[in-house]
């Protein structure tokens, strides 16, 4: 039985309590390994180590020679593809054909993107005029914030935790990690890969164990740790966001979502279907930008839901082996009882349920595993708390509206505005709505296309703050002016 244990100042080392926990691989609820868990002893140890790490060779390094480990690092990730690959699967159950697509590729790519960008990224300079003629310069040059602690989910777990440490690093700050108890493995492996690139002992530490009153809490409450990002449920960010107001804190809060799809009757239906099938059941519907509303403009309701159903009850339900298959499990059993739980309440709510709703018959230990069906439903009302909560599984409810400014209504009607899309081939219209959607990122005629010098997060209550490019540089970083009199 394998061992996951911590990574503090360069070693792999296990909790002082002995405490472990299990984790199991959502496709057939077998035990994959027993996982240490932190307590304040091990926080501790990672904090003091990231501390300590600011001081020593990295605090001194040049940023190329920073950004030319973090490139190792891309390099040591893609060298070890395959591990990582087996790894993320074993622990999410999701298809190695979309994890060898996007959760590797991108998880190597995120140091790559911010090594060269810290090393191109300008700063400020102004001459002001003084009194006594002689005049003074400022300029502003860009510190590390110092010990970054990284809060990160299961739903992409090593591409959303290298998008925070990639950048943390390029600044020049140390981290300590703490990923999702559901997902932990590959967090755990980055920690040979960071030790063969060269990066210092100390820089970056992992250490594992839950949410409240386990690792994550004693992590976000320590007293030493300069910043927290965190990506994850809304209420998980405002317990966080409290936990980091003692001290002063910065939070960088990437959250839930309950994200629209606005669909007009001039869209390329093709190219909106294709879309909202990506965008509800993309990685088993667990991603955070995924689509739970969609709203269809009544001349084509029809058509578009008999279509959509069709594409859902082509999509394959399999393990992450079968190249044929297009989703794997929910995360966990745990996960599934949540989704389950949201299926039966739209029965009772007096949804039409189009397809799905439903646990699959799998074959053999399959069995086992955390499947769902794919669900569509229509007929809720807009207040059912299947349409105004996240689910965040496979499943989306498509309601008919007529009027543009009604939609806008529905879209805007909840307190979460991560993201939105929008299927027309009205120009006029496409840049009118995507300005009136109340959400940090709008995407017209495609969905989860991202440029990684973008800024990305949320507006109302899907988060505080924006990652990526300059402007994930502005959080991991601190602004000093220097002012010259001459
Ligand atoms: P979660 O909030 O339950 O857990 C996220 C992380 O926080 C885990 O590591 C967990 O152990 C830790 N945590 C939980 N309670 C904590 C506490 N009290 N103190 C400190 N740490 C704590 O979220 P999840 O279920 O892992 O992920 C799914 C959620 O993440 C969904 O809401 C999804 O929308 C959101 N998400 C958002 C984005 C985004 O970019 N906005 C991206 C991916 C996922």
């Amino acid at each position: 039985m394998k061992e996951i244990k911590h990574y503090i100042n360069g070693e792999y080392v296990g909790s002082a309590s002995g405490r472990m926990f299990d984790n199991v691989n959502p496709v057939n609820g077998q035990l994959i390994a027993q996982v240490h868990e932190a307590g304040r002893e091990e926080v501790d140890a990672a904090v003091r180590a990231a501390r300590a790490a600011l001081k020593g060779p990295w605090g001194r390094m040049t940023i190329d020679e920073r950004a030319a480990i973090l490139h190792r690092v891309a390099d040591g990730i893609n060298a070890r593809f395959d591990e990582f690959l087996e790894a993320e699967c074993q622990d999410t159950g999701k298809p190695k054909a979309m994890a060898s697509h996007v959760d590797i590729p991108r998880g190597a790519a995120n140091f790559k993107v911010f090594a060269d960008l810290i090393k191109n990224v300008s700063t400020e300079a102004f001459e002001m005029a003084t009194p006594d003629g002689t005049g003074a310069i400022n300029y502003a040059v860009r510190r590390p914030k110092g010990v970054i602690a990284v809060v990160s989910p299961w739903n992409l777990p090593l591409l959303l935790m290298t998008w925070k440490v990639g950048p943390a690093l390029a600044c020049g700050n140390t981290v300590v990690v703490k990923p999702s108890e559901e997902t932990p493995t590959t967090t755990a492996l980055l920690g040979q890969v960071m030790k063969d690139a060269g990066v210092p002992d100390g820089v970056y530490n992992v250490v594992h164990g839950f949410g409240g009153d386990s690792a994550g809490a004693f992590l976000t409450e320590h007293p030493d740790v300069d910043g927290v990002t965190f990506t994850g449920e809304t209420r998980t960010g405002e317990i966080i966001m409290r936990a980091a107001a003692k001290g002063v804190r910065q939070v960088s809060l990437e959250l839930g979502g309950k994200n629209a799809s606005v669909v007009f009757a001039d869209c390329d239906l093709d190219k909106a279907i294709e879309g909202t099938m990506r965008s509800a059941f993309l990685n088993c519907g667990q991603v955070c930008l995924g689509t739970e509303r969609v709203y269809v403009q009544r001349p084509i309701f029809d058509e578009f839901v008999a279509r959509l159903k069709a594409g859902a009850e082509s999509l394959k339900v399999g393990e992450p082996n079968d190249a044929s298959a297009n989703m794997g499990p929910l995360v966990s059993h745990k996960h599934r009882d949540k989704v389950l739980s949201y299926y039966r309440k739209a029965v009772e709510d007096g949804a039409t349920v189009v397809t799905g709703g439903g646990v699959p018959q799998m074959p053999g230990e399959l069995a086992n595993g955390a499947f769902v069906q794919p669900t569509i439903w229509t007929g809720l009302a807009d207040d059912s708390a299947v349409v105004t909560e996240e689910i965040f599984g496979p499943c989306c409810h498509i309601r008919p509206f007529d009027t543009e400014e009604e939609v806008v209504e529905l879209a805007n009607s909840l307190p979460y505005g991560l993201s939105a899309t929008l299927w027309t081939e009205n120009v006029s219209r496409a840049h009118r709505v995507s300005g009136q959607l109340e959400a940090g990122i709008v995407w017209v005629n495609s969905w989860f296309l991202r440029d990684l010098r973008t800024a990305f997060g949320g507006s109302k209550q899907s988060g505080i703050g924006r990652e990526g490019g300059v402007h994930s540089l502005e959080f991991y970083s601190e602004m000093k002016n220097v002012c010259i009199k001459l």
